[in-house]
């Protein structure tokens, strides 16, 4: 096969996983990632919750459920290699009433078909010893659900596709996509030119733009959920000792806030989930009346919303009032005031939506020619990253996806 160059475009979390594991399998082949901020990382993979979801919830055969697994074990891997702090704090689902509790038991039985390991429902005495200042009548207990940094896992994978002869570009924002005569020509906002033979859509916030731009699917559009945190008081720190979440609603299994030690030792309380007025609108006044009007004129946008705005409200409420706030996260941690929690970071979830209204709930990953992208790639996605680098360079390097 002669030598391919591809042009990744993003230096997220997925974008610098490509790049190594092209190299790996392909290691003649030219590999530049072209980011268009003047740092890796910078929107969703550096604004997370930084946990390694075990693969609770996941639909059994998805590549949510197969790629989640995978990508844990992948991960486990890479940071015991690389020195990378790789924490097991473990993770309780809490159920506060017996609606709740009644549902503990599928989602242990879903875990027990992704193959997550040591899960099982726990007694209110038990999730005490656990959580002594969690309030619930029972929870799920997964101990090996862990927290790891991100930012500089993508350090680490963007050093080592650099090593494997990875160029890796930051400042490039790629503005235009043309194939001519079987080869991509990559153009960016400056009008500087890469000619490669296969692009890859790594791009979150804005991949479903570039994806057009190659003449894929108008649908689905990504809309920008933005999800907000706060952080507790270093002194209250210790009211948790590993990840406390809320049984989720299955109709909005994102939606919950719940309580994230990080491996920094910070303990994020949060995100909540509301739109963002930009797609990279970290607050309530980052308004872009373009991309707004674009969410807004999307049917898809306009079916969600009319089915789902009692939610969104409440979401909102929550955004604009610390004390809304706190009452949902003082249900889970009676103890907590309104004074322990002081606003944090924000990140924004790149969640793909059909032109029906429904929420992309997959990994999904399209071809339109020499142009793979990712189109939807919300959580797990950081916990899969290297699961999905490998499926998808699978993908890549198959037969017949020659344009
Ligand atoms: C609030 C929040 C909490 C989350 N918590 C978790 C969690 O705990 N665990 C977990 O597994 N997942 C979590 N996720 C999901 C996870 O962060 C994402 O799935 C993952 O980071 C996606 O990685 P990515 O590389 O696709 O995207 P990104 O990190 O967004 O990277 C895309 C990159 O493309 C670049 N780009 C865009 N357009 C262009 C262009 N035109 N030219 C050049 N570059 C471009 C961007 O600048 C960006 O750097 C969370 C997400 C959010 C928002």
């Amino acid at each position: 096969m002669p030598v391919q160059r591809y042009a990744v475009v993003g230096g997220g979390i997925i974008g610098t996983a490509v790049a190594r594991r092209l190299l790996a399998r392909a290691p003649d082949a030219v590999v530049t990632v072209l980011e268009k901020e003047d740092r890796l990382a910078a929107h969703q993979t550096g604004r997370n919750s930084g946990v390694v979801h075990a693969g609770l919830y996941y639909e059994p055969g998805s590549l949510k459920a197969t790629l989640c697994r995978r990508g844990v074990s992948l991960l486990r891997e890479f940071c015991a290699e690389k020195g990378l702090p790789y924490e097991e704090i473990g993770k309780v689902l809490v159920a506060l009433d017996g609606a709740e509790e009644e549902r503990l038991g599928a989602i242990a039985e879903r875990a027990r078909a992704n193959g997550v390991p040591g899960v099982r429902v726990i007694d209110r005495a038990e999730l005490h010893e656990l959580e002594p200042h969690v309030a619930g009548i029972a929870a799920l207990h997964s101990p090996t659900t862990a927290i790891v940094d991100y930012v500089a896992v993508t350090e680490q994978l963007a050093e080592e596709a650099r090593k494997a002869g990875a160029t890796v570009r930051t400042g490039f924002e790629v503005a235009g996509l043309r194939s001519t005569g079987g080869e991509v020509v990559v153009t960016s906002t400056a009008g500087e030119e890469v000619v490669v033979d296969r692009v890859v859509l790594c791009s979150g916030l804005q991949v479903d733009r570039l994806a057009r731009l190659a003449g894929d699917d108008d649908a689905p559009r990504i809309v920008p959920f933005r999800g907000e945190y706060y952080a507790l008081r270093p002194d209250k720190r210790a009211l948790v000792n590993g990840l406390v979440y809320p049984v989720p609603d299955p109709r909005y299994p994102f939606l919950g806030v719940h309580l994230t030690p990080r491996v920094d030792g910070e303990v994020l309380v949060g995100p909540n989930a509301v739109l963002a007025l930009a797609r990279e609108g970290y607050r309530w006044r980052d308004v872009s009346p373009t991309e707004l009007a674009a969410i807004v004129r999307f049917p898809g946008f306009r079916r969600f919303a009319k089915q789902h705005w009692r939610t969104g409200l409440a979401e909102m409420r929550g955004s604009l009032s610390k004390r809304a706030y706190t009452a949902a996260a003082r249900r889970y941690v009676p103890e907590l005031t309104v004074e322990d929690m002081v606003p944090a970071t924000a990140g924004i979830r790149a969640q793909a939506l059909e032109s029906d209204g429904s929420l992309v709930d997959d990994f999904r990953i399209t071809r339109r020619g020499a142009v793979v992208a990712v189109r939807n790639a919300p959580s797990p996605a950081a916990t899969s990253s290297l699961a999905i680098a490998e499926h998808l360079v699978e993908l890549l390097l198959a037969e017949g996806t020659a344009p």
